[in-house]
């Protein structure tokens, strides 16, 4: 694990949470993102090497969406960063942890991503994430 990433907050409301982290920060999110695939709406926040993700369901069987119903508003998870997200998932695994998908995903902000099942860290579901650089875009 190079470093976090970023810290993915669940929000109800990702406009009116905007203003919220934009006010808290002192500066406005530099970018807003759909990820179809994961049901969600995500925008950043740079703070210094990581950033903050805020995430808002786009459907009611979104992930998030069931995270808020059961846990309400609140951080969703922690993403490290990491060089080789291949070898991560294979070193973690070995190490015991569940992951939640055996390949990585495309996510957000031109990343790769895996998560870990939050019984396997107790109770923070972890996401890896590498950037997606033309070299990996061939494999
Ligand atoms: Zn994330």
């Amino acid at each position: 694990m190079v470093r976090i990433e970023h810290i993915g907050i669940a929000v109800k409301d990702i406009a009116a949470a905007n203003k919220v982290y934009g006010a808290l920060l002192g500066y406005e999110h530099y970018k807003t993102e759909t990820v179809a695939s994961e049901g969600v709406t995500t925008s950043f926040f740079r703070c210094g090497e990581s950033k903050i993700e805020l995430l808002e369901a786009t459907s009611a069987d979104s992930p998030i969406a069931k995270f808020i119903e059961k846990r309400g508003e609140g951080i969703h998870h922690l993403a490290f960063y990491v060089n080789d997200i291949r070898a991560e998932m294979k070193r973690l695994k070995d190490e015991g942890f569940t992951l939640l998908s055996e390949e990585p995903k495309r996510g957000a902000d031109n990343k790769l991503v895996a998560f870990l099942h939050p019984r396997s860290a107790n109770g923070v579901l972890v996401e890896l994430c590498q950037e997606i650089d033309a070299e990996l875009m061939e494999q």
